[in-house]
């Protein structure tokens, strides 16, 4: 019964992949109608479980988008590699609290091996401490956390116990181009987002190194690698010198853009990012992992130990090397490790090099697709992301609208610098030559039969 249920659930999987290449990268109106048909109240009795998802694939499948295939350029999406989703269904199968490493050893050393892998694949030094997360906001989050914790620590002040109220004030200072994701960190962590101090960005929306302020007292500085729209990166090396030299704590928001570390030809871009003081990273964008996973790391473990840990339990372990969760926000938590270690080993060193140069070249060759079929480029295409404008912004919207319903691509709109734009982000390995040729087609026909 198990068997039959697990494999044809295999079976099912398989098909929907395979299927993948051929589909509209959208699905249908009346497939997400459709829906419906798995909703309704509670049913009173159970039902068999190979109807269940007999019907799930039915109903389910069609609805889906196809984020999992090669035509998919919204936000900044990867897609499960096979090994990755391989593992994570066992892992799945074995159910393992992730917490604690007496509720699971294989996955608690899994973690910390997948977690030395990626430290060493991205350039952070060996004696940072790392952790799995959720995302990069959950990352960006923790890494603020520890900065909080240390930054008032040295102020004479124990955060954790005695919360914000009466406690010395903290500076935070982010770039203008600053992601929301740190926003919603410093207003989760009682930081405020609008009591930042924000520092011009130039033209790719890197933290202008001529407009610093000075740092007076506590103070926590936000930048990042790899700006959503731009693909750019804040100059660490400047950035750390003038920080450090002031006292601050340097946080870096590395979600996609520190993976351009993995690949000797992007390297350069990443430079002096090695001296900041924590970092934030996804895993379930460039590495190509199920969601939802991301790692923070903190060059001295200590203070995301003492941001992390809760208050003694007398039934949790107490180990001297670390439990999980005493760096992270969750206490049970999924393996996330398994199929990150599952992702690293099936590249290896090389294949993560390949898989980030092979979609920086998608991006450039998809830039000067565009710009031969009249489109003009808005960004210097030194990564992933391609900004492309068709005229007025009224104009530009309409031909994002139509390649949306086009359905041979996927792409998102944004606004950079007071201009409409649409964003393709080059991040899944299964994209081909070919998924950016016909994209590239596709957005080129749309927009010759878009009016003016
Ligand atoms: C995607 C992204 C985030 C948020 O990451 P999640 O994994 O969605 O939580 C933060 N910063 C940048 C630059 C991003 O691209």
């Amino acid at each position: 019964m198990e068997e039959s249920l697990l494999t044809d659930a295999a079976v099912r999987a398989h098909r929907y992949r395979q299927s993948l290449p051929s589909r509209g990268v959208v699905p249908a109106g009346d497939a997400v109608e459709a829906v419906e048909r798995l909703c309704g109240s509670l049913p009173e009795e159970g039902e068999d479980p190979s109807s269940i998802l007999q019907r799930l694939d039915e109903f389910g499948s069609p609805a889906t988008v196809s984020t999992a295939g090669g035509r998919y350029f919204g936000f900044v999406i990867g897609s499960s590699l096979p090994a990755a989703l391989a593992a994570n269904w066992l892992a799945g199968a074995w159910d393992q609290n992730a917490a604690v490493q007496s509720m699971s050893p294989v996955a608690a050393r899994l973690e910390t091996t997948a977690l030395a892998w990626i430290g060493d694949l991205l350039g952070i030094p060996p004696t940072a401490r790392g952790a799995f997360v959720t995302g990069a906001t959950m990352a960006n989050f923790s890494g603020l956390a520890a900065a909080r914790h240390a930054l008032l620590e040295a102020a004479g002040w124990y955060v954790e116990a005695r919360g914000l109220f009466g406690a010395p004030p903290v500076t935070v200072i982010v770039g203008d181009e600053v992601h929301v994701s740190v926003l919603k960190a410093l207003s989760l962590l009682g930081f405020g987002r609008d009591r930042v101090v924000r520092v011009p960005a130039d033209d790719q929306g890197r933290m202008r190194t001529d407009r610093l302020p000075e740092i007076h007292g506590p103070t926590v500085v936000c930048a990042q690698a790899g700006n959503v729209n731009t693909g750019a990166f804040d100059p660490a090396r400047e950035l750390c010198e003038w920080a450090h030299r002031g006292g601050a704590w340097v946080h870096f928001d590395a979600a996609f853009g520190l993976w351009a570390h993995a690949s000797p030809g992007r390297r350069a871009l990443t430079a002096g990012i090695d001296g900041v003081d924590s970092w934030a990273v996804d895993a379930h964008k460039w590495l190509n992992v199920p969601y939802d996973s991301g790692v923070v790391f903190v060059r001295d473990g200590r203070h995301l130990r003492a941001a992390m840990s809760g208050a003694a339990a007398a039934y949790l372990p107490q180990s001297t090397l670390g439990e999980a969760m005493e760096y992270t926000p969750e206490m049970s938590r999924r393996a996330r490790g398994v199929d990150a270690w599952a992702a690293l080993r099936s590249l290896g060193r090389a294949g993560i090099a390949d898989l980030v140069e092979r979609c920086c070249r998608h991006a450039t060759r998809m830039a000067s697709l565009l710009r031969t079929g009249g489109c003009r480029i808005l960004n210097e295409v030194v990564l992933n992301q391609v900004l492309v404008s068709f005229g007025s912004d009224e104009r530009t919207r309409r031909v994002i609208d139509a390649v949306q319903r086009d359905g041979t691509c996927w792409c998102g709109g944004t606004v950079w610098h007071g201009t409409a734009a649409m964003r393709i982000s080059l991040s899944s390995w299964a994209t081909t030559d070919d998924d950016v040729d016909r994209s590239a087609a596709a957005i080129v026909r749309v927009a010759s039969t878009t009016p003016a």
